[in-house]
């Protein structure tokens, strides 16, 4: 199979330097522990369609209306990927063109909004994300943004503070869903204050849809007019993103990604998040959602038995935020330390920090990627030590253990090969005890 490591004849002999690297990249995913949240494995037929020569097309416009000839497959693609993300999430339109997640967010921007208008989402260090108008980002520049966050006691999201800041500044849009939100998103609710201000909810369940598919977090379909979400994270495709809706604001959205922000679309992603559409539908990824989830409930509970403080207090779906306050060291050295010791996450701000965002208190990590590989709830109190050890070490100081561990998670790790990978995981576990 081409798409293993080592078998990239073309690309060696073309470029060894770039060649190398991705190997080196191959061995690092196999090596170690991923487990930043919004990271996964994608499947070698998800790959290989990303690699394929649809690359080479250009695509400007929309199946049946579009800007250059020779669109006989391209248009195909398109169509089986739009009908794919309809029929699996329920929705009467979808959008399979926006580059990426913010991309995709900004066409919402566009589709319905003037700047200076004003919109409101959760604030990004309270598990928000950039695009839903934090200040750095053109949503916060050029819009009136407006924040909610968490309540100080709980954790979770505040949804009298939601209602009360809508009914004050009436906002075009509210946005729900984040990337650091360790709970169940309750679009009913979010739908009905939507309501009650006149403005258009907007679900971005970017990290959350391959639990939306799987049948471990409930649908926004029904709840909010539009769903944004990524292909990459937990729905496990491509690099991409897509827009759904129902018919009514399909025109303004389709008008927003092209010509409006976009030029021509990515048809070998358009190609590839249809195959990863495939894969979301078949009866296994259900299996692979509940272990996500079941993966991040033993994780959390292993870490909470350790002294850990969890945001919130536990996990719903596969993202867990530690605070890690009480252990008396910040996020960002733990989450070096970690990557040293072979277990890959990211530092990130919880709720009130009082730390610096490139310096905060938390880390943020999740069961995605591990999951993929077949890594089950048994394993995570073997994984959870390892991240105490690893914490308590960065608190003496103490490489040596950081070092030790690495070697022990890396025999771990290579007992469970990523998708495509077997061959070279049993090579590499020899090389090692020989
Ligand atoms: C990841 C993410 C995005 C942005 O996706 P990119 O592909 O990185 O642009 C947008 N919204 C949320 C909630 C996300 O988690």
């Amino acid at each position: 199979m081409s798409d293993t490591p080592h078998e990239s004849p073309f690309l060696a002999s073309v470029d060894p330097e770039i060649s190398a690297l991705i190997e080196a990249e191959e061995l690092r995913e196999a090596e170690k522990l991923r487990m930043i949240p919004s990271e996964n494995y994608a499947s070698p037929a998800v790959r290989k369609a990303t690699g394929s020569v649809l690359t080479n097309k250009y695509s400007e416009g929309y199946p049946g209306r579009r800007y250059y000839e020779g669109q006989q497959i391209a248009d195909r693609v398109e169509e089986v990927a739009a009908e794919r993300a309809r029929d699996l999430f329920g929705v009467e339109h979808a959008n399979v063109q926006p580059y990426s997640g913010s991309t995709a967010n900004l066409a919402i921007y566009l589709a319905f909004l003037n700047p200076g208008d004003t919109v409101m989402g959760m604030s990004l260090p309270m598990g928000g994300h950039l695009t839903h108008g934090w200040g750095v980002s053109v949503t916060g520049k050029w819009f009136n943004a407006v924040r909610y966050g968490v309540k100080p006691e709980t954790g979770r999201v505040d949804l009298d503070e939601v209602r009360a800041l809508a009914k004050e500044h009436r906002p075009r849009i509210i946005f729900c869903g984040g990337t650091a939100i360790p709970r169940i998103i309750d679009f009913a609710a979010f739908a009905e204050i939507a309501e009650e201000v006149d403005a258009l909810l907007v679900a971005d369940v970017a990290h959350i849809s391959g639990l939306i598919v799987g049948g471990v977090h409930p649908s926004p379909a029904g709840y909010a007019s539009v769903i944004s979400t990524t292909t990459h994270k937990t729905l496990r495709g491509p690099r991409g993103a897509m827009l759904l809706s129902d018919v009514e604001y399909a025109g303004a959205l389709d008008r927003a990604v092209f010509p409006g922000l976009q030029g021509g679309p990515h048809d070998n992603t358009t190609a590839a998040i249809a195959v990863a559409l495939h894969e979301a539908s078949q009866p296994d990824f259900k299996d692979y959602a509940r272990r996500i989830v079941a993966d991040a409930k033993v994780l959390a509970e292993s870490l909470i038995e350790r002294g850990f403080d969890l945001v919130s207090g536990g996990t719903d779906n596969h993202l867990i935020l530690i605070d890690l306050t009480s252990k008396g060291v910040p996020g960002k050295p733990v989450a070096k330390a970690l990557d040293r010791a072979g277990i890959v996450v990211n530092y990130n701000t919880v709720p009130f920090d009082p730390r610096k965002p490139f310096d905060p208190s938390g880390i943020r990590l999740g069961t995605p990627a591990l999951a993929t590989r077949g890594i089950g709830p048994e394993e995570m109190p073997r994984i959870a030590g390892w991240i105490d050890e690893v914490t308590e070490a960065t608190r003496r100081g103490d490489e040596d253990t950081l070092d030790r561990i690495r070697g022990e998670v890396r025999e771990f790790a290579l007992e469970f090969p990523p998708p495509g990978f077997a061959e070279e995981c049993s090579r590499l576990a020899l090389e090692r005890s020989t």
